[in-house]
């Protein structure tokens, strides 16, 4: 190659060409150094034929710098990369970073040096230098943090050196993550396990791409299952990825591996330090790395030989990425396996309407668990209407579900209350004046939390300290919650059961991987009496102590009504029952509602899952909502509502005029302004054969708006706001 192609890192630009100097050796896929006007940018070499790209002589090209040292980006992973940005109309060079993610990855230095103590007493030995010997004593780590460990300057850890007291090692950073054994504690799996198990095994076997819908009811041990097939993938040598719905999950998770497996995985997630990162990254393209478990951003990293895909809680709607570029890593996943040839098994209690028309069509292949593991029984579920048995005044627990919570506190067993809203009150108003405190900065209330007495708004993160006065009419005490959030909801419970052990789990409690491996110990040791929690605690945990699960206000999701809402609605709360008698004790459950007929909640009272399903399935198609049709956001914004409102009207009068697709819109946005910002959306509803994508990208490529207006296209739309 004397000529390369680079796809750009920098999003701005496109794809540019470059000579390949005298001696160097590239190939596609290589990471490389560019010069780029005055500075140098990675960037990675890519065929020829995949971008248009303007040509220019060769006598104008500048050279390549230099190569990275880590191996080139796989073609699978160039086309995924490919596919992403065309499919969700994203720049490549957005796409590409979510692969590089780790600039410290790509640096070549690969030791650092450590010092430890030789044993040699220097002769000039000062209180400074005896305390820091003593302290560091066989240690050994970076200068700086041997000067932390000892409490002395890093002058006198120097002087130590020189001195010959410590001496210098250089140590490989890239330190090997110890591998994973299949056959570390394999459980004794019981039939049906063992038939769905075989099953994956096989495919993991076979090397061919294959999806899996791995339908299990909670409890019924799918995460064994699945295990079973890495373990398979592990004694082919095989790389194995596992994405979960949310950082919480990890913790948990990690632990459970490491019983099955005897170490831990590899967590990939935005919490990592950057060496961790680094470390992680260069082990994963190396192939060192065997099981990676990791939040939506793993999907995109430089796998070296994958050999099956796993993602658990495959419905969950946090999988779909609402800014940067907009994609859906369950379906990415479906489409990394196809590429990669591995098989791609997608496990869940409660399966996206998605999902399941694929295994309909004969597309993706469903394996059934329909019953929990070791006998337990799947809880009785039971609706209490609350106009008929309302709470009193200012309260949110019907007397029904207090009862069953007095019941399960004496028998000493644990209960989980569940709303899915942060904070004391999601509205806080001045009795006086009526005023209402609102987010400067979106279209939003502030929300009250109690515990670190502020109001913080939930879309821009915006907080102010709870005042005392009303900022309008300055009377003092006026200010009224309405409404309840988890923090309220726990205080009542406080009133109510005031020697019980209560623990609030939102992501304002469970922020870190060591706050959630904190709270699951604490359950496990019987230190919880009664959790109060948000769609957090709703998933993945296993207590077998827990057997009583009330759903504060099962009416709030279906509330706003977009397309998902019930389905949302079913899943959630099917979620949060599984959490209850998943051991020998059997588990029971209320939902508070205000209209007990409707459709979902029939259906989780009746247990009619399948019936649930083929209604909403069935008014999806009437209303060629996708799965059969399909929806494209364009939200446009500006921090000038004259822009934004130009641009969306632009775009609405230039609406190509296609057949079996229709543009409604533009309208303000239900969340008109964000973070400052004034939006406004279009919504593009098309038959299912449409080449939607495309007739988007000529339309709007075609119409020129001011530089402050963004205009961001969400392709397979979950959210409406
Ligand atoms: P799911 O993911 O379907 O909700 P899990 O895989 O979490 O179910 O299994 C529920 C509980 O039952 C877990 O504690 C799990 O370890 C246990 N379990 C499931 N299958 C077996 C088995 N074959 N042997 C021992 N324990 C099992
Ligand atoms: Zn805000």
């Amino acid at each position: 190659m004397t000529r390369a192609r680079v796809l750009l890192l920098n999003a701005a630009i496109g794809p540019l060409d470059y000579r390949v100097p005298h001696g160097m050796t590239v190939e596609h896929g290589s990471i490389v150094v560019v010069p780029l006007g005055p500075r140098k940018v990675v960037g990675v070499v890519w065929e020829d034929d995949r971008f248009e790209v303007e040509t220019v002589g060769d006598n104008r090209l500048r050279p390549l710098l230099s190569i990275l040292d880590v191996p080139p980006l796989r073609a699978p992973l160039r086309r995924l990369i490919e596919w992403t940005a065309d499919y969700y109309l994203a720049s490549p060079a957005a796409v590409l970073r979510m692969a590089l993610s780790s600039s410290a990855a790509l640096e070549g230095e690969r030791t650092v040096t450590e010092y430890r103590a030789t044993g040699h007493v220097p002769s000039r030995l000062t209180e400074k230098r005896t305390q820091a010997l003593e302290r560091i004593g066989a240690r050994q780590g970076l200068l700086r943090e041997l000067a932390l460990v000892a409490d002395v300057s890093d002058a006198i850890v120097r002087g130590l050196v020189k001195a010959g007291a410590l001496e210098a090692v250089e140590v490989d950073i890239d330190t090997p993550f110890p591998a994973p054994d299949p056959d570390f504690a394999p459980p004794e799996l019981s039939d049906a396990q063992d038939a769905a198990a075989s099953e994956l095994v096989e495919a993991v076997r076979a090397q061919d791409f294959q999806t899996f819908l791995l339908d299990g009811v909670t409890g019924s041990g799918k995460t064994e299952v699945y295990f079973e097939a890495i373990a398979h993938a592990l004694r082919m040598d095989k790389q194995v990825l596992i994405l979960l719905p949310e950082i919480a999950l990890t913790e948990p998770f990690l632990q459970r591996f490491e019983k099955r497996f005897g170490v831990a995985p590899v967590a990939w997630h935005s919490g990592l330090r950057q060496s961790e990162r680094r470390r992680a990254w260069r082990a994963i393209a190396s192939g060192q790395a065997k099981v990676i478990v990791g939040a939506r951003s793993a999907l995109f990293l430089p796998y070296a030989d994958p050999g099956l895909i796993v993602v658990d809680e495959a419905h969950e709607t946090s999988f779909k990425q609402e800014d940067g570029v907009h994609y859906h890593a369950r379906d990415v996943a479906v489409m990394r396996g196809l590429l990669e040839k591995c098989p791609v098994v997608l496990a869940s209690a409660t399966p996206a309407i998605e999902t399941r028309q694929q295994v309909e069509i004969g597309r993706y292949r469903e394996i059934k668990l329909p019953t929990r593991f070791g006998g337990a029984q799947l809880p009785q579920i039971e609706a209490i209407d609350m106009t008929r048995e309302p709470p009193e005044r200012g309260r949110w627990i019907a007397p029904k579900l207090v009862r069953a919570m007095e019941t399960v506190l004496e028998k000493g067993e644990q209960a989980l209350l569940f709303l899915n809203r942060r904070g004391y009150a999601p509205l806080t108003l001045c009795r006086h004046c009526g005023y209402r405190f609102q987010c400067p900065n979106c279209t939003a209330w502030m929300v009250e939390h109690r515990l670190t007495r502020r109001l913080a708004c939930h879309h821009c993160g915006h907080v102010i300290p709870t005042p005392r006065a009303c900022p309008e009419c300055k009377e003092e005490d006026a200010l009224v919650a309405c409404g309840p959030g988890v923090e309220r909801i726990a205080d009542e419970v406080a009133q109510l059961f005031p020697q019980a052990r209560t623990a609030v789990v939102t992501s304002d409690t469970l922020w870190s991987p060591a706050k959630a491996a904190e709270f699951v110990r604490s359950m496990e040791a019987g230190e919880i009496d009664i959790i109060v929690g948000t769609q957090l605690v709703t998933k993945g945990y296993h207590f077998p102590n827990l057997t009583l699960v009330g759903v504060i206000d099962a009416d709030l999701g279906l509330e706003g009504g977009d397309l998902r809402a019930s389905e949302r609605t079913f899943q959630q709360i099917a979620q949060v029952s599984g959490r209850a008698g998943r051991g020998e004790k059997p588990g029971h459950v209320f939902i508070q509602t205000r209209s007990p007929g409707t459709p979902v909640i029939k259906a989780l009272v009746n247990g009619d899952t399948e019936g649930f399903y083929a209604a909403e399935t069935q008014s999806r198609r009437r209303a060629q909502a996708p799965p059969f049709g399909r929806f494209a956001a364009i939200v446009i914004s500006s921090e000038t509502p004259e822009d934004a409102l130009e641009t969306a009207r632009l775009i609405g009068r230039t609406a190509p005029d296609v057949e079996g697709m229709s543009v409604y819109g533009p309208a303000p946005a239900p969340l008109a302004i964000l973070r400052g910002r004034h939006r406004h959306r279009l919504l593009v509803h098309a038959q299912r054969a449409l080449d939607v994508q495309t007739i988007i990208r000529e339309w709007l490529g075609a119409l020129k708006w001011p530089k402050s207006t963004r205009v961001s296209v969400d392709v397979d739309p979950y959210s409406f706001l």
